[in-house]
């Protein structure tokens, strides 16, 4: 990209944040794979963000909205548009009495950390999902029983009109890896209820959750954590050591030995070798077991 783009001109008007060019999404995904985004855009606050999208909706460039990255397969090509990056702009955290407000750019780790300090107890069933709040709501990450919506009051959204507004629990409808958040839209704020709690016992629930993810899940190696919803009545990862796929391998992405709903970058994998994998994979279960996988992860930068 050149410094005459007429685009990158234009967003430097507008743009008061960092603006990175050609920058390799590799370095912001789990899986450490992806090509370049044209633009990669950390706004400077929620008036930049608005003013951003803004223009990028009035020219016609596409937006991505960029978490953790922990649940992406981002092609080989890329983006050609912006990945807006917040977890530089929204990184709040407030409290009142056992209610707690955070930004979407909080880590959820970060934001459990904060919470079992202050005895403010719910969200220890999630501890060890390597999301941001924002990614998280988006996907309504959980574990062992527990859903990040359960926990919600209100999520605060920039809509598709640039313009700030409040979506309860209700509206959000909160499902399976689902959240009906209106297309176009960025969280930019959650707030949680949460109940009273007793910060050793928060911790001691935490540890043994995350035991028994390292005990169960290959944490050693990149990945983008389960790469298919349970299916109805089962696991994807049954159905998929049963029809013979642990270990299944094209080019450096591998089906996990440790769990098979892992697919883990043994090297240097292609977006592209991971999507033939999950092909394969989800070829090989439909034909043994008559079960269509849906993908967890989101795809990136790819013709689907
Ligand atoms: C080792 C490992 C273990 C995992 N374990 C679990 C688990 O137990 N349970 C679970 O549910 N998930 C798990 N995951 C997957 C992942 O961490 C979650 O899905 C998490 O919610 C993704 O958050 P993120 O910030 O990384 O989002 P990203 O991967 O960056 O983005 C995911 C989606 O959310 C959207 N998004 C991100 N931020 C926003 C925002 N502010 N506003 C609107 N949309 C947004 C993106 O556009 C994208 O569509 C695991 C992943 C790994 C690597």
């Amino acid at each position: 990209m050149s410094s005459e783009d007429p685009k990158l001109k234009k967003l430097k008007q507008v743009v008061k944040g960092k603006i990175l060019i050609d920058e390799l999404l590799r370095e912001h995904t789990s899986f450490k794979i992806g090509g370049p985004a044209d633009y990669y855009i950390f706004p400077k606050d929620l008036e930049d963000l608005s003013n951003l999208t803004s223009l990028c909706q009035q020219d016609g460039i596409p937006v991505f909205v960029i978490g953790n990255g922990t649940n992406l397969l981002v092609s080989d090509d890329g983006f050609r548009g912006v990945v807006v990056d917040i977890s530089r702009t929204f990184r709040h955290i407030k409290t009142k009495e056992t209610q707690v407000t955070a930004g979407a750019g909080v880590s959820l780790s970060g934001l459990i950390s904060f919470c079992t300090i202050r005895g403010f107890s719910g969200l220890e069933p999630l501890a060890g999902i390597p999301g941001q709040i924002g990614g998280c709501i988006a996907l309504n990450a959980g574990a062992f029983g527990r859903e990040i919506g359960d926990l919600i009051e209100y999520v605060r959204i920039l809509d598709k009109f640039h313009t700030l507004e409040k979506k309860t629990k209700d509206e959000l409808n909160f499902g399976y890896r689902t959240t009906n958040l209106p297309k176009g839209s960025i969280v930019v704020e959650a707030v949680f209820n949460l109940a009273d709690g007793n910060p050793k016992e928060m911790e001691r629930a935490q540890n043994s959750y995350i035991k028994k993810r390292k005990s169960t899940q290959p944490l050693s190696l990149p990945s983008a954590g389960s790469v298919f919803k349970r299916p109805q009545g089962d696991y994807a990862g049954r159905l998929i050591e049963d029809a013979g796929c642990k270990g299944l391998r094209i080019g450096d992405a591998m089906v996990s030995k440790k769990h098979a709903n892992f697919i883990v970058n043994v090297g240097v994998a292609r977006a592209i070798d991971v999507a033939r994998l999950i092909d394969e994979v989800r070829n090989t279960v439909f034909k043994r077991f008559g079960v269509t996988l849906e993908p967890e992860i989101r795809f990136l930068g790819f013709n689907l």
